[in-house]
């Protein structure tokens, strides 16, 4: 598709049906004339310059792309009305569409009846699972994998809640009998399980979590902010196929979050919170003396903590889910191309000499770091920000890299043999979230090998 054409008729079709109203003079004190618009925008366009390509494949660091053209496309034409998805009133038509794009989310997971919405991000729709874990368990910590995204104890904190922090297994999940261990505490009251750490895409094994929860009286809810739109490849066929256990498993879940903003194709503004029970909605309910007129229906914002959200971000996934619907045959093959991708480049690393993987991809993401002599963390951090830094540098043929910290216990799980002489060390890691990557993955890894023998 044409982006600058269909960015023409977003604003021909908003402007036709604007006429339809009649004309009214708009403000001098609004008005910019194009020639002073033009030295300002022009300031703008430069600025943006200072940017990494995260569009295109040689920009393989952390989780960045741009949107797809069908969610520009859907977010400017509905920017320009500035819908507001707190209620029916501010936004009716965007309101629906985001009743029709969270049931998508919620069928994808496998959630029948349901309570859910959209939220400005990953962050805040944990923030409004662990509210209402609270609400149900008051007095009662959170427990979640020491890899588990930094906001879970910060969020915590926020609600007034106990963090449990969990240490992780070898492969960077919750290890499951330190959490059975705390749970006999008594102290926990709802587990986060993450499907798809924000380092490494480990995967919780969620499935076997489950028995706890009978077991303990506890809630679980999953962190699916990164790796939610991977349930798609659960127990597909082909290399980029998942064990499906897991990801089934959700579906037994009290709430998972998900983020459209990540793998959904969507511009920034736009995560997801799901309840397996409708009835949580009655820990939402506040009056407000603004809004709520035109219906008896529920309004978004009576079932979510933020007031405005953007109507525009509904309309961008409702228009991108038309196109790349959330199975597996739409946006799963997007997925699948990241997941081809990052198993490509990881049995590239295994053969080679001047490389080493960290671990073994669950996902799409690759953490790897330079073979030092003699292997010792402080030399592969080192050598490590080192490729990053000469990666970036490189005016002919750059590559972009990130780094993840990993502490000493981590690294000596996987590879006993490294020296610890430091409490930790950085490794690079690579998010190939980018469908272009598969075809990209002999040259980064090129490139990769190259600097770490420079
Ligand atoms: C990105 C991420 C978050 C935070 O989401 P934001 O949209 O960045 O606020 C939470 N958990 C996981 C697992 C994530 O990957």
């Amino acid at each position: 598709m044409d982006l600058r054409y269909w960015l023409g008729e977003a604003l021909d079709s908003v402007r036709e049906w604007s006429a339809g109203f009649g004309p009214y003079r708009p403000h001098p004190s609004l008005e910019v004339g194009d020639e002073r618009f033009a030295e300002e925008f022009a300031a703008l366009t430069e600025r943006l310059r200072d940017n990494y390509p995260f569009f295109h494949p040689r920009y393989a660091g952390q989780m960045l792309k741009p949107p797809h053209p069908a969610a520009v496309a859907g977010y400017l034409a509905t920017m320009l009305i500035n819908p507001n998805n707190h209620a029916l009133d501010g936004g009716p038509a965007t309101a629906r569409m985001e009743r029709e794009v969270v049931r998508q989310l919620a069928a994808m997971f496998g959630f029948g009846d349901h309570l859910g919405h959209l939220t400005s991000s990953g962050t805040i729709a944990n923030l409004e699972a662990l509210f209402v874990a609270r609400e149900l368990h008051p007095g009662r910590g959170v427990a979640f994998g020491a890899e588990a995204h930094y906001t879970h104890a910060r969020m915590c904190g926020v609600l007034g809640i106990e963090a449990h922090p969990v240490p992780a297994d070898a492969r960077g999940r919750i290890d499951l009998d330190a959490l059975e261990a705390l749970l006999r505490t008594g102290r926990v009251g709802t587990v986060v399980l993450t499907a798809g750490t924000t380092g490494l895409g480990a995967i919780d094994p969620i499935h076997e979590a489950l028995t706890l929860r009978e077991r303990y009286g506890v809630r679980i809810h999953v962190d699916a902010a990164y790796g939610g739109f991977f349930t798609l490849l659960a127990g597909a066929e082909g290399p980029e196929g998942l064990a499906a256990e897991p990801w089934r498993a959700i579906a037994r879940c009290d709430s998972v979050v998900v983020d459209p903003h990540k793998h959904g194709l969507q511009p920034y503004g736009c995560g997801a919170v799901l309840f397996r029970d409708p009835t949580v909605g009655r820990f939402y309910r506040h009056d407000s003396p603004y809004t709520y007129f035109t219906s008896d229906d529920l309004h978004l914002g009576e079932i979510s903590l933020e007031c405005s959200r953007a109507g525009a971000a509904a309309a961008a996934l409702w228009l991108t889910f038309r196109l790349l619907p959330p199975t597996n045959e739409g946006l799963g093959r997007v997925l699948a191309a990241g997941r081809r991708a990052a198993l490509e480049w990881a049995r590239l690393i295994e053969a080679s000499p001047s490389i080493e993987l960290y671990q073994w991809p669950e996902l799409d993401i690759v953490g790897y770091f330079p073979a030092t002599e003699p292997m010792a963390l402080s030399r592969i951090d080192e050598a490590g920000a080192r490729i990053l830094r000469d990666g970036m540098a490189d005016p002919d043929d750059p590559v972009f890299l990130s780094t993840l910290r990993v502490d000493a216990g981590a690294m000596a799980a996987r590879h006993p043999k490294i020296t610890s002489d430091a409490d930790g060390a950085r490794i690079l890691r690579s998010v190939l979230m980018k469908p272009e990557s598969e075809d990209w993955v002999p040259h980064l890894h090129a490139r990769v090998e190259a600097l770490a023998t420079r």
